[in-house]
């Protein structure tokens, strides 16, 4: 949805090109949810779904913790004050000077998912405490995130028994359900590995402390999605059925959830066509695409909402593409988008719920097109 302050910044400025704007008071609203609907986590977010340093501000002012990919991202979060204690690294891929500065800017916090990995922490953050991370299947998810992050849980138990030797804090577990995850169930199957796993370390005499529940809390698109104290309700039963009186200490980390439907972009129709006469379906051709920050649309995995001021009148099935001239720059073919039927060249429209995994997408003048323009208001 576009707020009303979106749409009164929206009147006044940009007026060429397509525009970004993220609404703060949303933001703010959607950490507020969180902390009620899960008050027993700690909120790590994600800062690669939006790193505006507004974004980080204002959520580093109602508490929250980060969770960083990168040197950069851990120097952005330092950048508005906030303390290294509250900053978990949480990328299992570093270089090892990477994870020297992280240590040497305060961090003491790791993601592992490998034996690999966990000899470079130990010589560039000794002392640190890891948690090791594990495979999910990403059912349910709409951007699943594959076999490329974690490791199955005999693996972790051998990560997790290294980690000690190399004189590290072995601390949990992590895993993450996959992105946009519209079902709040899917935590349990990844608790009950966690929980074998606290099992098995207690009995090699290693007490895990914390359970990092990962991201994956939705935003709404264009479908409905459960709210977040559905996600509450369904991961605080998960954790007593597979942990009983014993329940860690647990971290979430939203990133799409936190900022997801704070932004809108609004951009502008630049042609409608047809490749023949008899062609049944039209091209509305946008002057946003992949390249310009919706790069989510890739697979047509993220169907935006995308409005237009003649919502309510006959729609019909288009073909939405971007303006560049690389042919996979297609948002939607294989499922067409409805949109009104008169929509013509000039037309602006309003791709909402783009606060998330879009404006550090946007290309670096691909076609000469300057990245996204974008506002924290
Ligand atoms: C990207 C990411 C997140 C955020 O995921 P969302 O689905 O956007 O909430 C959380 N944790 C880690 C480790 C990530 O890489």
């Amino acid at each position: 949805m576009t707020t009303d302050r979106i749409r009164a910044f929206l009147s006044q400025r940009c007026h060429e090109g397509p525009c970004h704007v993220v609404d703060l008071e949303v933001v703010r609203d959607n950490f507020v949810t969180y902390r009620r609907s899960l008050p027993d986590s700690q909120i790590y977010y994600a800062v690669k779904a939006n790193p505006a340093p507004e974004v980080l501000n204002a959520l580093a002012e109602l508490g929250a913790s980060f969770d960083c990919a990168s040197v950069q991202e851990v120097e952005m979060v330092l950048a508005i004050g906030v303390d290294a204690a509250r900053i978990s690294y949480g990328n299992t891929i570093k270089k090892e000077r990477d994870i020297a500065r992280a240590y040497q800017l305060g961090v003491r916090l790791f993601a592992v998912d490998a034996i690999e990995e966990v000899a470079k922490v130990s010589r560039a953050a000794p002392g640190s405490r890891i948690f090791c991370r594990i495979l999910s299947n990403g059912e349910g998810a709409e951007w699943p995130l594959s076999r490329k992050f974690g490791c199955d849980e005999d693996m972790a138990i051998s990560v997790l028994e290294y980690a000690r030797d190399s004189g590290l804090v072995p601390w949990g577990i992590s895993f993450h359900v996959g992105s946009q995850q519209t079902n709040p169930e899917a935590w349990d199957g990844a608790l009950a590995s966690a929980a074998a796993i606290f099992r098995e370390m207690r009995e090699r005499g290693v007490e895990l402390g914390m359970v990092n529940l990962g991201g994956g809390f939705p935003a709404r698109y264009l479908r409905n999605v459960p709210d977040a104290d559905a996600y509450g309700a369904a991961i605080r039963n998960a954790l007593l059925k597979n942990f009983g009186n014993r329940i860690p200490e647990t971290i979430i980390e939203p990133g799409r959830g936190m900022v997801g439907n704070a932004g809108t972009i609004r951009a502008e129709v630049v042609l409608v066509s047809r490749k023949s006469e008899d062609d049944d379906l039209r091209w509305v051709y946008l002057d946003i695409g992949k390249f310009g920050g919706l790069a989510e649309t890739m697979d047509e995995a993220i169907r935006y909402p995308i409005r237009t001021a003649r919502d309510g009148e006959a729609t019909e099935p288009f073909i939405i593409a971007g303006p560049t001239c690389d042919s996979a720059d297609v948002l939607y073919e294989k499922t067409p988008m409805e949109l009104p039927i008169s929509i013509t060249v000039g037309d602006e429209v309003l791709i909402e719920c783009t606060g998330a995994y879009t404006t550090t997408y946007s290309s670096h003048g691909f076609n000469g097109f300057p990245p996204l323009e974008t506002y924290v208001i």
